[in-house]
């Protein structure tokens, strides 16, 4: 049987393990800030202060921690850093750190490669390799903490995968990250970014999962969407937006956020934003705009910085809060997907095999 991961253990299944290795409960406490909150110290179990023998006996036995090797990092003029994490089978997926007003925030990946298609995006060219598990996303963030030596506030799932195609390992991960037993981060400080999977949304409502919900718009009308994201011939502009809608009635007019990646001359035109103000009438919604990260062979370009401000100007005169986010860290290619494919570049290159 293979060991219990701790890694992905709420605190109640700490307390079960307290009780199996016959030690008082109250040393799951401790045993929860050695997997979740040590900050650039090494994790090992071993190494925490008074957890009695018998307890550090049992862990060795019966259970594992993942502690996810770093194979390649950048870091960015404003201070993003960007982590290239291996996993126990030697798959890889990227993680950014951001820093912004004394904060730390995380963008965590939900699978290896994605399976949606999207054609701006450089995860949707290897298609999906596997899905990360909860222990793995959580995983993710202790690798993040310890190796800034910081506690991270912000969790943002909009890394490598689409969390809705991974609906229960996600959400069981939310749960562990807001769990106040647990990572205790605030249900306000988790958002959830889809490219809009209608069923598992709606799953994601009747869940009254914890967390912010972020969707990836993208377009204005289903002509264009369907050709940039092939979700949308499944799942159409209005359904999605009525789901959004159902969402913000549902969790008692929580904000959602409505992501835009601006394309030239795809996307970015005054009719697009006019239209866009449209489709956002009465919702109440923040818009953040992410003019395009390009990547040699995506077929697509940023828009200029004047097209940028028109579209913006355009939906701030409508009374919509919007954010023009640039991908953090451009200068290190920021955008999801790109560290991976660089390294993997540079391994063919120099006939390096990937880290095992
Ligand atoms: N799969 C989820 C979350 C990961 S993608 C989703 O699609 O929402 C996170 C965000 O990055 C999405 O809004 C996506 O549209 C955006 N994105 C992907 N590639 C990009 C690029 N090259 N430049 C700018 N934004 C990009
Ligand atoms: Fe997947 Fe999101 Fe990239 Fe689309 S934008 S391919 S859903 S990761």
């Amino acid at each position: 049987m293979s060991p219990a991961l701790l890694n992905g253990m709420n605190h109640d299944q700490l307390l079960a393990l307290c009780g199996a290795a016959g030690v008082s409960p109250a040393h799951a406490d401790r045993l929860r800030a050695a997997i979740f909150r040590h900050y650039g110290s090494d994790t090992d179990i071993n190494n925490t202060p008074d957890l009695p023998l018998r307890l550090r006996s049992y862990l060795a036995e019966h259970t594992a921690l993942l502690q996810p090797a770093c194979t390649a990092t950048s870091e960015g003029e404003d201070g993003t850093r960007k982590l290239l994490l291996a996993m126990a089978d030697g798959r890889e997926v990227e993680t950014v750190l951001i820093p912004g007003n004394g904060r730390l925030t995380q963008c965590i990946s939900t699978q290896v490669g994605c399976a949606v298609g999207c054609t701006f995006c450089l995860t949707a060219t290897a298609g999906l390799t596997r899905n990360l598990t909860a222990a793995e996303m959580v995983a993710e963030v202790t690798a993040g903490q310890r190796i800034s030596g910081r506690q991270v506030r912000n969790l943002v799932l909009m890394g490598m995968g689409e969390p809705l195609h991974n609906y229960d390992e996600v959400a069981h991960f939310v749960r562990l990250a807001t769990d106040p037993k647990g990572m205790a981060f605030s249900p306000n400080r988790v958002t959830l970014s889809t490219s809009g999977l209608v069923p598992a949304m709606q799953r994601m409502i009747r869940d009254e999962l914890p967390c912010n919900l972020a969707v990836s718009l993208n377009a204005t009308t289903d002509a264009v969407r369907d050709t940039i994201m092939p979700i949308n011939r499944k799942y159409p502009i209005a359904m999605l937006l009525d789901t959004v809608r159902e969402y913000i009635r549902v969790r008692g007019n929580k904000r959602v956020l409505i992501e835009y990646v601006l394309l030239d001359g795809i996307n970015d035109s005054q009719a697009d934003a006019i239209r866009l103000c449209e489709l956002m009438a009465g919702m109440g919604c923040t818009v953040n705009l992410l003019p395009f990260n390009a990547y040699p062979g995506l077929p697509f370009q940023r828009p200029a910085d004047a097209a940028v401000s028109a579209f913006r100007a355009i939906l701030v005169e409508a009374g919509i809060i919007t954010v023009v986010r640039e991908s953090k860290g451009r200068d290190i290619a920021a955008a999801c997907g790109q560290l991976k494919t660089e390294v993997a570049q540079r391994r063919k290159a120099s006939r390096i095999t990937p880290a095992a």
